[in-house]
């Protein structure tokens, strides 16, 4: 392995983000545009190469969380995209906000008259996104707020309001009632909003919410997990390309004289005659804790259970079911490739794929295919 990788390797396959971008696109109803969500640096993939190559597929509205990521996001892509960031502005910040034409979403009545207030005493253009709650109770206008806001036609005169969100809570489960529920609640909202503001747009699917069905996309969609091969229809066939490979080099390997307990307490026994590797990789490179003594990784076309809890900085592998060749060529395990997917490894971890891509650390190379 050269230096670069010689603590591990990550690929980044922003071909298959692309391709991921385009599918996703094609399943759109009409008139409804494909944006990206690229918050937390992406999911944890690199915003910096992610975002550019999402650009080239002809992505144009881009969703950050934070302001830093919206300035940042700006500075790289220039003044041709659209930039929403999701968790709206932070008091004392707004001018800088505007100044870099970064669209902030609002949900609160108090934070709509503040952001009308302050660009109109700047003199300076303020389109804004808005945000309803239309049933997860997490970020949103409430639906009191909402008439209040419905209720002050100054308001909403001044203000420059670009876009209505919402945010589904339940999406990943198509069945689960809530779903109606929600769309309900958004095109209720919706309707009431356009009647006097005409040219609002309208946004509510996450990546699983596309594949709820077209009246589920309205202008714009926000997909993010989903472009990074994480599977929208959990249960189902996963019709994502993979992204991500992550390839960690071999420290040790060991066969067993005498049965042993392997790892921090000694919570798992090896038998005698076992071969075990030791792995570079551990949680504090993402891979996870939580999946010490249930997780896998890969060779040779095999899976090779993990034994033992993982450590800090590696995690050890049961290598019986390689040949005497195989075993003698290992020189590194792949935790994450086209068949040990980032919803594989959730699965051994009791989280979720979004947890695994954001807590990949940061001490292995990164090599991105098809930049
Ligand atoms: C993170 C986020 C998304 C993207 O969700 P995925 O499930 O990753 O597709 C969309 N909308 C909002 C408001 C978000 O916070």
């Amino acid at each position: 392995m050269n230096k670069d990788f010689r603590e591990g390797l990550l690929q980044i396959d922003l071909g298959a983000i692309g391709d991921n971008y385009i599918q996703l696109r094609d399943r759109l109803a009409t008139g409804s545009r494909c944006g990206a969500v690229v918050k937390a640096d992406a999911y944890g993939l690199g915003m910096a190469e992610v975002a550019p190559a999402l650009q080239r597929r002809g992505c144009r509205d881009f969703f950050v969380a934070t302001q830093d990521e919206g300035e940042a996001l700006r500075q790289l892509l220039g003044d041709d995209v659209r930039i929403v960031v999701l968790t709206g502005v932070r008091p004392g910040f707004e001018l800088d906000c505007a100044g870099a034409g970064l669209i902030p979403t609002l949900f609160t009545l108090e934070q709509l008259r503040e952001w009308v207030a302050l660009c109109s005493r700047a003199g300076i253009a303020g389109p804004c996104a808005l945000k309803v709650d239309s049933g997860m109770t997490r970020l949103g206008m409430t639906p009191e707020e909402f008439d209040q806001l419905l209720a002050d036609p100054a308001l909403l005169r001044s203000a420059d309001i670009r876009l209505l969100l919402s945010h589904l809570a339940c999406a990943d489960e198509p069945d689960h009632p809530q779903n109606a529920l929600q769309l309900r609640n958004f095109q209720e909202a919706a309707g009431r909003l356009r009647q006097r503001c005409p040219d609002v747009e309208l946004s509510l699917a996450n990546s699983s919410g596309i594949c709820l069905g077209g009246e589920y996309h309205f202008d714009v969609v926000r997909p993010g997990s989903a472009l990074y091969g994480v599977n929208p229809v959990p249960g189902g066939a996963n019709p994502m390309r993979a992204v991500v490979e992550l390839r960690l080099p071999v420290l040790q390997k060991r066969r067993l004289g005498t049965g042993r307990s392997v790892g921090y307490g000694a919570t798992q026994q090896a038998a005698a005659g076992s071969w075990l590797a030791t792995a570079r990789g551990g949680y504090a490179d993402g891979i996870l804790r939580a999946q010490g003594g249930r997780g896998c990784g890969w060779a040779c076309g095999r899976r090779l259970p993990m034994v033992g809890r993982v450590s800090m900085d590696s995690a050890v592998y049961d290598i019986g079911a390689l040949s005497e060749v195989e075993r003698d060529g290992l020189e590194s395990i792949e935790l994450l490739n086209r068949e040990i997917t980032v919803d594989e490894m959730a699965g051994y971890a009791g989280t979720i794929g979004y947890e695994i891509l954001t807590s990949l650390g940061h001490r292995y190379g990164r090599r991105y295919l098809g930049s």
